[in-house]
């Protein structure tokens, strides 16, 4: 080597074992050397850092790209430029596309689709459903299953017929077959049954509005939750599966988690930015159907909190999962026939390192929930997840000082809106850099569509 392609200098540089002073310097992709910049070769490219943090670049394992089939809302140029602009470097996408990714082939087109038009580094998690094909998607080379638990009731999307089991035998089924392939089994957990019941009291007395459906999710505390988590844990330990419980929201649920991971259990857990920055009553009644999804009472999200300083929380998963204001505005009357779910995935880190500067939780932890510990579950580390010599060298430079207002003015989701439109932020990512390549910087998105690398579990 003659010279460094970048040299990112005067920075303080996140690690496992804490933050150190270093200057970062990377070749064909790679971080090659952390240390005094005077010691390195001459560079190509140089990034003054000084004043700034660099973080490993966020992992997001929970993005729908909306592509096949929904590109009136999102592509998977637009969704990863917001991803870029929001300082993700690996965007991992949903099976809810259209057709839904039930098969290995369907598969495959999702991944050369991607391959063409992501700017950021990506994978996709197909569905679960079919048992014959879970090998061989697993072959193919995804990172994770994702199933949901939820049939949808008057509408037939975003949980659109085939990817979703909330009959137990079927679940168990997958279950088993997942657990074969050593990869972690997604669940969106959700009581199918139960819900029929509660939901029907709301509509018997006509109430359809976004306050009655926010209600009908949380009844009885969020019992439709914590049903479907007691079953899909104890399915964990019958069959030994590497369970990662998505959408993380009530405070039964994550006792149950406590307990799985105290027996020492491969059980981990999301946590939604919506459960945490979001879903308060005060949104319900203001935002309607733009902060629904689901109502988390306060008291909800002060357990979340607790559930991340104390680890009970594993990852932050964007759930980004843009609808037009069209197919929102239609939730005012009846939220029933309006799809749940906001973008996210631009605004997430401004509003962790918000929390951070307000003293709500550490760098290090939000550094953990949306790079470390995904790559650590998801079979990507050390390559990704981490700052360290010889991995990619996927970075995100955030200045903690920095403040803004989010916009709707400069979103990259193609639906033009953001739930978090006016929300004072502190703290932003300034660079996001992708295997060494800037793709954003001072919030501008200049990567390409094809800059991003489809990524694979590391082997060993
Ligand atoms: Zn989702």
């Amino acid at each position: 080597m003659e010279k460094f392609d970048l040299v990112i200098k005067g920075g303080r540089v996140w690690t496992p074992g804490g933050i150190v002073e270093a200057d970062i310097a990377v070749y064909q992709g790679k971080i090659a050397a952390l240390g005094r910049s005077s010691a390195f070769p001459e560079s190509l490219g140089l990034i003054d850092a000084k004043g700034k943090v660099i973080i490993p670049g966020l992992i997001d394992t929970h993005t729908h790209h909306r592509e096949p089939g929904f590109t009136h809302k999102e592509d998977l140029t637009t969704a990863t430029q917001a991803a870029a602009a929001g300082g993700v470097t690996l965007s991992v996408g949903m099976p809810n596309v259209d057709p839904p990714t039930t098969t290995v082939e369907r598969y495959r087109n999702v991944i050369e689709i991607s391959k063409k038009k992501a700017l950021v580094d990506f994978n996709h998690n197909p569905s679960g459903t079919n048992l014959e094909e879970i090998a061989k998607l697993a072959q193919a080379g995804c990172l994770a299953f994702k199933i949901f638990m939820v049939r949808d009731t008057g509408r037939d999307y975003p949980h659109m017929p085939g990817i979703g089991l909330h009959n137990h035998g079927a679940l168990f089924r997958c279950f088993e077959e997942v657990a074969k392939t050593g990869l972690p089994l997604m669940v969106h957990p959700h009581d199918q049954d139960l819900m029929d019941v509660i939901e029907q009291r709301y509509w018997q007395r006509g109430d359809r509005s976004p306050q009655a459906y926010g209600k009908a999710y949380r009844d009885f505390d969020g019992i439709i939750w914590d049903t479907a988590i007691a079953t899909i844990i104890r399915f964990q330990k019958a069959t030994g599966v590497k369970l990662h419980i998505l959408h993380m929201s009530t405070p039964g649920g994550l006792e149950m988690v406590r307990r799985a991971k105290d027996e020492g259990r491969p059980v981990t857990s999301e946590v939604n930015p919506w459960a945490l920055f979001l879903a308060s009553w005060e949104n319900v009644e203001k935002l309607g159907p733009y902060c629904l999804g689901f109502w988390v009472p306060d008291e909800h999200a002060e357990a979340l909190w607790q559930g991340i300083k104390d680890g009970t929380i594993d990852v932050v998963g964007t759930d980004h999962a843009p609808h037009t204001k069209e197919e929102k505005d239609v939730g005012w009357k009846d939220m029933w026939q309006s799809p749940g779910g906001e973008p996210q995935i631009q605004d997430y880190l401004k509003l962790f390192l918000t929390a951070v500067n307000e003293g709500k939780t550490t760098l290090d932890r939000v550094v953990r929930l949306t790079s470390y510990n995904p790559a650590r579950i998801f079979g990507v580390y050390p390559r990704k997840g981490v700052i360290q010599v010889g991995s990619d060298a996927d970075l995100t430079i955030v200045d903690m000082k920095r403040e803004e207002t989010i916009s709707n003015e400069t979103t990259y989701t193609r639906v033009g809106w953001t739930p978090y439109h006016g929300r004072k932020v502190k703290g932003a990512p300034v660079y996001t850099i992708v295997r060494g390549k800037v793709v954003m910087q001072d919030g501008k998105v200049i990567g390409k569509p094809g800059d991003g690398e489809f990524i694979t579990p590391v082997k060993g």
